[in-house]
């Protein structure tokens, strides 16, 4: 990487000091330089991908406003700095989120262990929307986790319609968001909000973490990388040190998916066999739709 950054490097110094540069000069130095990012960005997998699409974003923009200086157009340079400046912000904040520093990120391969991952133990035990949706009508305090899948199936406003019958019904219901969850940062809240879910349903991982053991029941929702506790206690894991969503703590899980697809990072999810995990598999809509129908003949 070093050696391609370096020969780069030259090339462009050996560009801006030539008044008319060859074509074969420029395509040699747009071959190395996108050699450049992609060996950069190949070695870094798992949950670590989001801060380093939004890292690239904030270079794109740093890049069009030093194309403003060099053209001088005021209107790239305010706009590369913008958009420089929000993913420089974004990436760090993200980075922070996922507790991992920028150069950890970008100098150590996520997952570089060559020890083998924890053993699985238990089995996957299966539910139904009908079992699901009595538990969460009968408990007092329910924790809604929404992931990709949510977003995947376009089932915010059956989730939404869900929580209403649920608070007609007496149950405490909250929303935990964990920062990357989805496919962009703000995916979920985004998908809540259109939906019409009141803003003080929803919670970020800090707060709404110690409230997962006083918790009756967890309805994951297209979940998975995010409630994937290997992540807290396997140090030989790709995703070890990343914070979850703690779902695993509360009396009953119940996770909605549509099989046995692995999340973004392709690390196998201890949660779905722990005792207190119930898979409802299908469609999040269809899944949705089928406990709102039992609920409504309670
Ligand atoms: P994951 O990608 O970990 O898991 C999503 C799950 O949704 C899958 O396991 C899939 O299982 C299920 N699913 C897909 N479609 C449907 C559907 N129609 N109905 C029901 N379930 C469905 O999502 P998380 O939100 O938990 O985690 C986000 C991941 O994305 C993290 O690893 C994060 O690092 C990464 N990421 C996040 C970004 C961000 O900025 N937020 C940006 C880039 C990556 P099945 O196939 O069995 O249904």
């Amino acid at each position: 990487n070093l050696f391609i950054f370096v020969l780069s490097l030259l090339v462009a110094l050996f560009l801006a000091g030539t008044p008319t540069p060859s074509y074969g000069l420029i395509l040699l130095f747009f071959i190395l330089t996108l050699a450049f990012g992609v060996l950069i960005a190949i070695p870094i997998g798992g949950a670590d991908m989001p801060v380093i699409i939004s890292l690239f974003n904030a270079l794109t923009g740093i890049a069009v406003a030093f194309e403003g200086i060099a053209l001088d157009n005021g209107g790239l340079i305010i706009a590369g700095t913008v958009v420089g400046a929000a993913g420089t912000l974004l990436t760090q904040l993200m980075a922070k989120a996922m507790n991992r520093p920028l150069r950890n990120v970008l100098f150590s391969n996520f997952g570089d262990s060559n020890e083998e991952a924890s053993e699985i133990e238990g089995s996957i035990t299966e539910s139904d929307a009908t079992n699901a949706a009595m538990t969460m009508g009968f408990a007092d305090r329910v924790i809604v986790v929404p992931g990709y899948g949510l977003a995947a199936a376009q089932a915010q406003h059956k989730v939404a319609e869900l929580t209403k019958i649920l608070e007609q019904r007496g149950v405490d219901v909250r929303f935990a968001i964990h920062p990357v969850a989805g496919r962009m940062p703000g995916h979920m809240n985004v998908l809540l909000a259109e939906s019409g879910i009141p803003y003080d349903l929803i919670f970020d991982l800090e707060e709404i973490n110690p409230e997962f053991k006083a918790t009756d029941a967890v309805l994951v929702i297209g979940a998975n990388d995010v409630v994937n506790p290997v992540a807290r206690t396997d140090e030989n894991s790709p995703i070890y040190g990343m914070p979850i969503l703690n779902a695993d703590e509360a009396k009953q899980v119940f996770v909605i998916k549509r099989g046995q697809g692995a999340g973004f990072s392709g690390v196998e999810n201890h949660l779905f066999y722990h005792e207190n995990t119930d898979m409802v598999y299908g469609d999040a809509q269809k899944v949705l739709n089928d406990m709102i129908a039992a609920l409504k003949t309670l």
